[in-house]
């Protein structure tokens, strides 16, 4: 008889806590007030940042990233439009955010409260089974806990210290890691998705060429703090990069040296080596080309999100990870083949919007990540309009005594 594994006892444990809670879609609280990287929301009732970012007081419309400053100005914008298309005539004066990153949830929720001067809550969520339960608050009321479940136990704390939660209340909700696929939980069927992206563009780009052992082992090295300077920490500029090595018209030795040697400075000065790359080597694929041109053409635009194609394919990946399990699947088989639902960001986002809250999911996932492409998927849905399974604890309890 096989022993069990005190890990594997472990993980039965973890998982035993988390249900499955039937099918469901983030615009069941969102509807379509939802804002992607590019900063043009999705109910156009509301104007985007190229043609408001000077109502918004920004100085261009060149997109800020989520723990920029700008971003805090044009999501304060956003929300006190969302309050007026709403029909509210409560000003908005309190925020809740919801996210899974400190760096950039955090740091945009900070900066705005900064920018409004709301009241505000932030809850930093992850699921750390192998933890002791517990929460840290850090300044600013910034609440980082190690059990999505504790989303209940915040929401408790908000109500004591004097919160509202009604009509003049802001609730933003990041997607990825968050409302979709929880951080420690869930998260890798995203990363997983993204992966599958990556290689289905390499598959149509370099052919029977194409590497893939060769292109994990540059992805993996290259994606280190260590080369944020050519990287920018930027997927589409590190897919790029790894493309372009794969194809062997550079070395990955060449490469760091240059980066070592500090000779190469940026992305752009990248492509811009790879532009005489190409040029001396008539033997390049068309397609190689194609995907080049159109970078440096987004690059020079100040597009933060320039591997279209890379991100389009991303965006068929994670539908093909919506609501692919059927309902008899286990919780674990669901949270290992699934992006699913995190149930209690559900279910306290279904709560606050009975209660009159405006909910926004504020996500810097690449719109061409989360939309379909009239061309390239033109069946499918949105990402906040798929359907999917829901899993995780039941916090209604709680709710139901506030
Ligand atoms: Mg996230």
């Amino acid at each position: 008889m096989p022993v069990p594994s005190i890990s594997a006892s472990l993980e039965d444990e973890k998982l035993s806590t988390f249900e499955n809670y039937g099918r469901a879609c983030l615009a069941d609280f969102c509807e379509d007030w939802v804002v992607y990287r590019n900063l043009e929301p999705l109910d156009r009732r509301i104007p985007g940042i190229k043609n408001a970012f000077y109502a918004m007081e920004l100085r261009s419309e060149l997109i800020p990233r989520k723990q920029e400053r700008d971003y805090a100005k044009a999501a304060v914008w956003f929300t006190n439009e969302i309050q007026r298309v709403r029909g509210q005539r409560v000003p908005v004066g309190e925020l809740l955010f919801l996210g899974d990153t400190l760096f950039n949830d955090g740091q945009a929720y900070a900066n705005m409260l900064d920018v409004s001067g709301w009241k505000g809550a932030c809850f930093i969520g992850a699921e750390r089974p192998e933890q002791e339960t517990s929460t840290r608050i850090e300044e600013g009321n910034v609440t980082i806990a190690n059990r999505w479940g504790m989303l209940a136990d915040w929401i408790v704390a908000l109500k004591e210290q004097g919160f509202k939660l009604d009509a003049g209340t802001m609730v933003i909700i990041d997607i990825d890691k968050t409302a979709l696929g929880a951080k420690g939980r869930n998260d890798k069927v995203i990363d997983r998705a993204r992966l599958a992206g990556i290689y289905r563009t390499m598959d149509a780009v370099l052919g029977s060429d194409f590497d893939q052992a060769v292109f994990e082992e540059h992805y993996n090295e290259l994606n280190r703090a260590r080369y944020h300077q050519l990287t920018a920490d930027n997927q589409d500029y590190l897919a790029y990069i790894c493309m372009v090595l794969n194809t062997r018209i550079m070395s990955l030795e060449e490469l760091v040296s240059e980066v070592d040697s500090a000779s190469m400075e940026d992305f752009e000065q990248f492509i811009r080596w790879v532009d005489s790359r190409l040029m001396i080597n008539p033997s390049a694929s068309i397609a190689l080309r194609e995907v080049h041109e159109a970078v440096i053409a987004s690059v020079r635009n100040g597009d933060p999100t320039p591997f279209k194609r890379f991100r389009r394919q991303e965006f068929i990946s994670t539908m093909e990870h919506m609501g692919n399990m059927p309902d008899s699947a286990t919780v674990t088989e669901l949270l290992e083949n699934e992006i699913t639902i995190t149930e209690e960001v559900y279910q306290l986002a279904m709560w606050l919007k009975e209660r009159g809250c405006a909910i926004l999911c504020l996500s810097d996932k690449p719109d061409e990540a989360s939309r379909p492409h009239a061309r390239v998927s033109p069946d499918l849905v949105p990402l906040h309009r798929a359907v999917t399974h829901r899993v995780g604890t039941d916090i209604r309890p709680v709710l139901a005594s506030i």
